[in-house]
């Protein structure tokens, strides 16, 4: 999905939950190294010396094994990898309204503050979630094998991993499509890796390499599955269970603080002590004896020229004291030469590891703040350098450097400039940013997604996982005539009141902000509608012309407006009304900003949550645009939210007065004057409000009023279903609701009673309303029901037997009650016509018999 719900722009999200206080573990929010003092410089020592890596494979954010991830990073020092193929956008949002682009936003996030605190990197493909898959065929066809299977081929021979873990198997036993093709994907890519006539193309940057085994993480979660698991051959035991005295942790536990990081999918995970056995069985590659490693030479002897390298480490670590850390620093300075001259990615990658080992040591603290957040093109920041030495080791400071938008600006080397214990040294730099510096969007979404993989053009950008800094900044020291340079992102450093000292990203945004209202426009009948246009200054004094760009047949008046805005942080609504073609027309509308002689056409949206960096993007001031014909009886709409969805937005598209009703509605309030009442998704799951007063739901529907029940979860199910009996009640009559779902959007829909009212007044529903459907046809059917009810419609995914329990419809007294599992919350945001006409059919239920 690519379409940013515009709604959702300017919004600032603060869910607060109470935040566990680790000792050692501090779960960092705000950029900050999760790990400090004397276990952070002795794992830094550690891996050293450590020469190997293993990289893990899955689908999407939560799949990884977190316990072994951090068994690898912190309990072996091993350089330790997360590829996990999707952002994650197509799940269920259970922190916020954010979906599809912003929702992989947040998921990116909440991973790479998992990987802060199990110490793995983290890595991705182009691969967007479009959504539960029955099928690898499915999947594979909507992301181009060949796509994946080059990306994953190009983060392995660029990683270089001496292991390869597989999360899932790559068969139907993984269940979802996504994870059967992770591993049936990374099977190939294993070998395809060290093929140099496999994507020579990326042979430009790097080298095919050759892991020396593939393994399956054999998850047995289940009897029959642990049986499995144990026939395997050449497999070896990992315990991820085993305590780490340096941390005070084992990594099961650490793994359930990283886990928890995956808030938005509600995983909050428990810290488990005890032995947490893991099987690995080989895949491909030599069979290992009892390591994981067996084999693998993981020591300095592995790089041509490393020999001297090890013993000088070792005595590094050996002599480290927790009281003197500076102490250390001369025996790394010995080592240092012997690195540098060595040249293998290895010994580079351990050179820098090495300069910051230098810097922990050295308690030195290097740190660059700019005046502000943001910025706009054209204007001047101002920036702090600041460099402290925490220690008695006599570290010199001799040159700067900082690069950002049009260039790089350095102070160069100068005198040495001594750095008296404990006294911060500053430098002011100011960067005046150019006219055309781009926005600070997030890469994979700096051009619309092609289909269901992200169009990034940089080959050396797949994989990346984040938006990359605007401004780095570099400080070189001097280390007893030994030249060190330490890099850092340009960071914003405020403290909040409640949260305390938080850092932020600098984002350079457009001058003006361009949002529309609404992502969806529908124009129900001939007649105009006003469009409105909000426009906001990020910068002082910003005047300019507003207009519309319309695909043809379509007319916007005025046709300009002007704007004049004061002050930073001004804004104006400016409204449009638009009239749209006689016949069916559909298409994309843009607000446009014409300033200074520059066009913007976007907005600015800010995600903010307390686990995560808070998130800077520029939606699209776009929406799509849709003359259909829709006829609609009913007007005014109770509406009873669930776990949050944007269908009361869309009715009002219709032109309903929609009321979103509370729990004292429920309990108290009039019902009688609502044409019809909706619960929303997973209501049922989530409003024990709702339950409470269902009895009151059905005296309204037996005095003549209209019920609408759109999906929840069975019980048993993820997301709130896991409590018993709270759906026994959803209807007038008895209907269980259960786990079928249809996941293909395409698949063919039968009109089971073809002369029900539902399906022929006010409009007359045909094959065509199913065609342009998103994303899945819909989710947790009826599988049972009783016979006052009628079934209107029959969909199954290809090769699966019919389902007739997706939409059920029964009269009950003077009224009508629906129940219906169809996603009509994608369908209408989406802005699919054939859904709006439907809905207004159900909405209008009372009145068609
Ligand atoms: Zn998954």
């Amino acid at each position: 999905m690519s379409i940013f719900p515009a709604r959702f722009l300017r919004l600032h999200l603060y869910w607060l939950i109470p935040v566990a206080v680790h000792i050692i573990l501090i779960v960092p929010s705000n950029g900050q190294r999760a790990l400090s003092g004397t276990p952070e410089i002795e794992l830094s020592l550690h891996k050293l010396n450590v020469l190997g890596s293993v990289l893990m494979i899955a689908a999407h954010p939560d799949d990884e094994n977190t316990a072994l991830l951090a068994y690898f990073a912190q309990g072996r020092s091993l350089r330790t990898g997360y590829l996990s193929l999707t952002r994650g956008e197509g799940g269920q949002n259970l922190i916020g309204p954010q979906q599809g682009d912003l929702l992989g936003v947040i998921r990116t996030q909440e991973l790479l503050a998992a990987r802060r605190i199990d110490g793995a990197e983290q890595f991705f493909t182009r691969a967007i979630d479009f959504g539960y898959s029955k099928t690898a065929d499915e999947t594979l066809g909507k992301w181009g094998r060949e796509n994946i299977l080059a990306d994953i081929v190009w983060v392995i021979r660029k990683f270089r991993p001496d292991v390869i873990i597989l999360r899932f198997s790559g068969t139907p036993r993984d269940g979802h499509g996504h994870h059967q093709s992770s591993a049936i994907l990374g099977k190939e890519a294993f070998s395809a890796a060290a093929d140099k006539n496999r994507f020579p193309e990326q042979l430009r940057y790097v080298q095919p390499w050759q892991a020396k085994r593939l393994f399956w993480n054999v998850f047995s979660f289940t009897p029959e599955q642990e049986k499995e698991a144990q026939a395997l051959p050449h497999k070896v035991e990992v315990d991820a269970g085993e305590f780490n005295p340096v941390l005070g942790k084992s990594y099961a536990e650490i793994a359930g603080i990283s886990r928890s990081q995956h808030r938005s999918q509600g995983f909050g995970a428990a810290e488990r002590r005890g032995p947490s056995k893991n099987f690995l069985a080989t895949v491909a590659g030599d069979p290992p004896d009892h390591d994981p490693l067996d084999g693998v030479d993981v020591t300095w002897n592995r790089v041509p020229g490393g020999e001297g390298v090890a013993p000088i480490l070792a005595e590094a670590l050996g002599t480290f004291i927790p009281e003197h850390p500076d102490k250390t620093i001369p025996i790394l300075l010995k080592a240092r030469p012997l690195i540098a001259a060595i040249d293998d990615p290895w010994a580079k990658r351990k050179l820098e590891e090495l300069d910051e080992a230098l810097a922990l040591c050295a308690g030195l603290w290097v740190d660059a703040t700019a005046d502000r957040y943001s910025a706009v093109p054209g204007s001047t920041l101002k920036i702090n350098m600041e460099a402290i030495d925490r220690s008695h080791y006599p570290v010199k400071k001799t040159g700067f450097g900082l690069s950002g938008p049009g260039g790089g600006q350095g102070g160069g080397l100068y005198d040495a400039l001594p750095m008296p214990y404990n006294e911060p040294v500053h430098q002011e730099l100011t960067w005046k940013l150019p006219l055309d510096a781009p926005y600070s969007q997030p890469f994979w979404l700096s051009r619309p997604a092609a289909g269901n993989i992200y169009d990034i053009a940089d080959q050396q950008m797949i994989g990346v996982p984040d938006a990359q800094p605007d401004f780095m900044a570099s400080f070189t020291f001097d280390f007893s005539g030994t030249q060190v340079t330490l890099k850092r992102p340009v960071r914003y450093r405020y403290v909040d009141p409640t949260e305390g000292e938080l850092t932020r990203a600098v984002v350079i945004v457009p001058e003006v902000a361009v949002d529309l209202a609404e992502p969806v426009a529908l124009f129900p009948s001939e007649a105009p509608k006003k469009i409105e246009v909000q426009v906001k200054a990020n910068t002082a004094d910003m005047a300019g012309e507003l207009r519309l760009d319309l695909p043809a047949g379509w007319r916007a008046e005025p046709a300009r407006q002007p704007f004049r805005l004061t002050q930073m942080g001004d804004e104006r609504t400016v409204a449009f009304s638009v009239t749209p073609p006689r016949e069916g027309a559909q298409g994309r509308l843009r607000a446009i900003a014409q300033v200074d002689g520059k066009e913007i056409s976007s907005g600015v949206a800010v995600i903010a949550f307390p686990h995560i960096p808070p998130q800077t993007l520029f939606p699209d001031a776009a929406a799509k645009i849709e003359r259909v014909d829709v006829k609609i009886s009913a007007h005014k709409i109770g509406y009873v939210m669930g776990a949050g969805d944007q269908v009361p937005e869309a009715l009002r598209q219709l032109g309903c007065e929609v009321a979103v009703l509370s729990a004292r509605d429920l309990a108290e309030g009039d019902l009688s004057g609502f044409d019809a009442i909706v619960t929303g998704v997973r209501a049922y799951n989530v409003r024990a409000d709702l339950r409470a007063n269902q009895q009151r739901l059905m005296d309204y529907v037996q005095n003549g009023g209209t019920m609408i029940v759109q999906y929840n979860v069975a019980e048993g199910g993820p997301f709130g279903g896991r409590r018993t009996g709270e759906l026994e009640h959803v209807g007038p009559y008895p209907l269980k609701i259960d786990r079928p779902r249809v996941s293909v959007e395409e698949a063919p829909v039968q009109f089971v009673h073809p002369d029900n009212p539902l399906l022929v007044w006010p409009n007359h529903i045909s094959e065509r309303d199913f065609q342009g459907w998103i994303q899945e046809r819909g989710l947790y059917f009826a599988s049972e029901w009783d016979a006052h009810y009628q079934s209107m419609l029959e969909t199954h995914d290809p090769g699966e037997k019919p389902l007739e329990g997706g939409m059920l419809y029964t009269r009950y007294g003077k009224g009508v009650y629906i129940f219906s599992a169809f996603s009509w919350f994608r369908e209408l945001p989406a802005g699919v016509p054939g859904a709006y006409r439907i809905f207004a059919n159900m909405l209008s239920a009372r009145g068609g018999h």
